[in-house]
């Protein structure tokens, strides 16, 4: 299957050509002409499968057959609604009509998204809490919009936008396209989704809590306050060109960025909390090699899109086992290959488990000569460290109940119920 199977015009395959992209990935092929024709779409896409792409492309595709209306596309972070504005720049850029972009996100003054939105904008890239913002502004009316793009719509829940989302549905049209594209589709996603669409494709690339296959987890074990010697040792010995960081607090992206400085590695901090300015820049800087780490919470490092991203370390492991999956996402994107390490404690051992039990899989646990665990976890203590997994409703737990399935809720990592036990040897 080629691009030009597929129903696009000539100035979006001219566009394509240039991005050498050797044929459509899975979803691509699968969306893109359901959606130039109109339909809705349920796409189960991770990160890394194209799935930008398989969106931005109708979108682009329908304003030239001037379908007429406004794309709205919601999105979980800035960071994500820049890379979408990018592609949906560099896919359109030899239409003949320019389309109008506005980017409306939070954490910047939005007079400027105010005035961008006069006279009208074809598409709208927007995280939810600002567009809301804009709509009681009388910036924008959503009754215009024509076609909705929810995004990393599971992120979108985790973050707790459902109530955002509820509003802004309210307010548009009935007679509109809705695309909904989520790597997970837990029950709240799956009820989002049949309230939203409606007859929509269903397309399915990667089956649920699956990574792609060009991912090489690893999992090494070493006592915490090692864990920094050992990213440095890693990064030197081994030679990692460009790496991405998960720790859990902003004091941390700043401290492990510290501490790598001054082993004489390039190292930047990237976080909810920096202004926008500073997150642009760091990023740029990275995506630019002038960085050759970035220590980076779960927020800011959402839905990054940096092409030969070849590591990345779980330096604190995720909460939540989605965000597993979101995070090693980050690296074997489209077909490149990457390898995605977890620094593994006495005290994560258990929380480690849960992961691989909600993924189906278990990792090898390694050690690196000079930093083996002096800490160790009695065996068969129980798993009790946790992880937050999706909380179920009240409702859920009722119907749970009712069809007799057992409550598998996590508990928070931390929890002082938990009876986790260590010793050393
Ligand atoms: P996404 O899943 O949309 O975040 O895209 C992941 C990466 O894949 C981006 O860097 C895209 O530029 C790239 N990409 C998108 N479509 C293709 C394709 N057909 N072939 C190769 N790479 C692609």
């Amino acid at each position: 299957m080629s691009f030009s199977e597929l129903g696009l015009s000539s100035h979006l395959l001219r566009a394509l050509a240039e991005r050498d992209y050797a044929e459509p990935t899975e979803v691509q092929t699968a969306v893109i002409p359901s959606a130039i024709g109109g339909r809705d779409i349920w796409a189960q896409a991770q990160t890394g499968s194209g799935k930008t792409a398989a969106f931005v492309l109708p979108l682009l595709q329908r304003l030239q057959n001037s379908a007429g209306g406004t794309a709205l596309i919601l999105v979980p972070t800035r960071e994500l609604a820049a890379q979408i504005a990018e592609s949906v720049r560099n896919y359109g850029r030899y239409l003949p009509n320019h389309a109008k972009i506005v980017t409306a996100v939070g954490g910047v003054s939005i007079n400027p998204q105010m005035m961008a939105l006069r006279g009208g904008a074809d598409i709208v890239i927007a995280t939810p809490g600002r567009l809301l913002d804009l709509v009681d502004h009388n910036a924008l009316k959503l009754s215009a919009i024509s076609t909705l793009v929810l995004d990393e719509a599971d992120r979108l829940l985790d973050l707790g936008f459902s109530d955002e989302l509820g509003r802004i549905v309210a307010l548009l049209p009935d007679d509109r396209q809705s695309m909904l594209f989520s790597a997970t589709f837990p029950p709240d996603v799956s009820a989002l989704a049949g309230k939203l669409l409606r007859a929509p494709v269903r397309v399915e690339v990667t089956p649920a809590r699956k990574t792609a296959p060009n991912i090489l987890e690893r999992a090494i074990e070493v006592d915490a306050p090692q864990r920094t010697q050992l990213l440095r040792h890693l990064i030197q010995t081994d030679a990692w060109s460009r790496v991405l960081v998960f720790v859990a607090t902003k004091y941390a992206t700043e401290h492990v960025a510290e501490k790598l400085r001054r082993a004489g590695i390039l190292a930047g901090a990237l976080h909810g909390e920096l202004s926008q300015g500073a997150r642009s820049q760091v990023l740029a800087d990275f995506k630019a090699s002038k960085l050759q780490v970035l220590v980076a919470t779960d927020l800011a490092a959402r839905g990054l899109d940096i092409v030969q991203l070849p590591f990345v370390v779980n330096y604190d492991l995720p909460r939540a086992a989605t965000e597993y999956t979101h995070r090693i996402g980050r690296t074997g994107r489209a077909g490149e290959t990457g390898v995605a390490v977890s620094f593994i404690s006495a005290s994560t051992h258990a929380h480690f488990r849960l992961i691989e039990k909600r993924h189906s899989r278990e990792i090898p646990r390694e050690q690196i000569p000079g930093f083996e665990p002096i800490e160790t976890t009695v065996p068969d203590s129980p798993a009790t460290g946790g992880i937050k997994g999706k909380r179920k409703s009240k409702k859920d737990k009722l119907r749970d109940a009712a069809a007799g399935r057992v409550n598998e809720e996590i508990k928070p990592l931390g929890s002082p119920k938990s009876s986790y036990r260590w010793h050393r040897i």
